[in-house]
């Protein structure tokens, strides 16, 4: 049982504690209530709702210096995002996690708005996208897993780019089937900052190539709770074998790219779907996220940017999960409560955090 004085301890070194209440409401002996810490500050995990769990809303600076003509400044985007937001929140949305690390741009300022215009929770992550940066003006923070790690924890525990919002994710991207050099330093960083402050992470994935074979054999010598981790981007695979390993082994797998097979990309939509269901009937709904991956929504891209994302974002934007996967998931035979443990549960358990023992 946890002492209540060590969990107030916790929060307190975790930025916990202004809006606590549930914590403090409760009787001491009685188990912690998790929390997740949104861009808003912490949330009940069993307020989070419908969850999208890899998804960016906009790299808003670069954006806006990329594409100077579609919008006349900040605060027109700013109102168009909000905009689409809404629509996603009016199809029974509840929350977006934004995997938008600070080398490709995330503006934690931008995310808080929209997400308080928009009435979304949003959870903002640490980590790093491309290990070393993509672009060579951006200096990565550290170059080791001790750097990296104290830069991470600095993200989670008090807060992001000088404001005190707080990261609630972890996000390590990984390019290819095995991490190079620096990429492990990444994720042992990430491992290792997971731990100490019991922040979950999410991992970029070549699935197509099993790469979630190589980060788990990472994280397994770093000792992390494989449940702790979701490898994203898996449903590239196609593959049972790889999926029933991975999970098995605890680790959560996000099908967040099931749409880009109906563009083309192999293995197909339907594939994509059919392993989700057949996830789902070997007993590991439990273990699997459904998302988009989508920039902007998809639906908030500017004319001058056509040939960019469109042709791997859904045409209905952060708006596919709710309006084409889920009912296509039905129709194929998975039930309402499966789908409820993937989008609800599965999230509240994933983001929601505890005292550390
Ligand atoms: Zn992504």
């Amino acid at each position: 049982m946890q002492n209540r004085r060590a969990i107030l301890k916790w929060a307190g070194a975790a930025g916990l504690m202004a809006p606590m209440a549930s914590f403090s409401a409760r009787a001491a002996g009685d188990a912690p209530v998790p929390i997740v810490q949104t861009v808003s500050g912490p949330l009940d995990a069993s307020k989070l709702g419908v969850t999208l769990t890899h998804e960016h809303i906009a790299d808003a600076p670069d954006v806006l210096t990329r594409w100077p003509k579609s919008w006349s400044g900040r605060a027109e985007l700013v109102s168009k995002a909000v905009e689409k937001l809404k629509l996603v929140r009016a199809a029974g949305v509840g929350t977006i996690v934004d995997l938008t690390t600070y080398d490709v741009g995330r503006d934690i300022r931008f995310l808080e708005e929209v997400s308080r215009k928009s009435g979304l929770n949003m959870i903002a992550c640490t980590g790093q996208r491309f290990l070393p940066p993509q672009d060579p003006h951006i200096p990565m923070p550290a170059g080791t897993i001790a750097g990296l790690t104290e830069f991470f924890k600095k993200e989670i525990q008090q807060g992001i780019d000088g404001t005190a919002i707080k990261a609630g994710v972890i996000k390590i991207g990984i390019i290819t089937n095995r991490p190079t050099a620096l990429e492990e330093i990444g994720l042992r960083a990430a491992a290792r900052a997971s731990k100490a402050t019991g922040v979950p992470i999410r991992t970029h994935t070549n699935a197509a190539l099993r790469a979630g074979e190589s980060h788990a054999a990472i994280l397994e010598d770093e000792s992390v709770n494989p449940a702790r981790v979701s490898l994203d981007h898996s449903d590239g695979s196609g593959e049972m074998d790889y999926f029933l390993g991975l999970v098995k082994r605890g680790y959560c797998l996000g099908m967040d790219h099931v749409h880009r097979g109906a563009a083309d990309a192999k293995p197909s939509f339907e594939r994509r779907a059919d392993c989700i269901k057949q996830l789902v009937d070997a007993g590991f709904a439990k273990k699997v996220f459904l998302s988009q991956d989508a920039e902007f929504g998809g639906l908030l891209l500017p004319e001058e940017a056509r040939n960019w994302r469109e042709k791997i974002d859904p045409p209905e934007g952060m708006l596919f999960t709710t309006q084409r996967m889920v009912p296509y998931l039905k129709k194929i035979g998975v039930s309402d409560s499966d789908i409820h443990t993937m989008t609800v549960e599965n999230p509240r358990s994933f983001f929601g955090q505890v005292a550390p023992r």
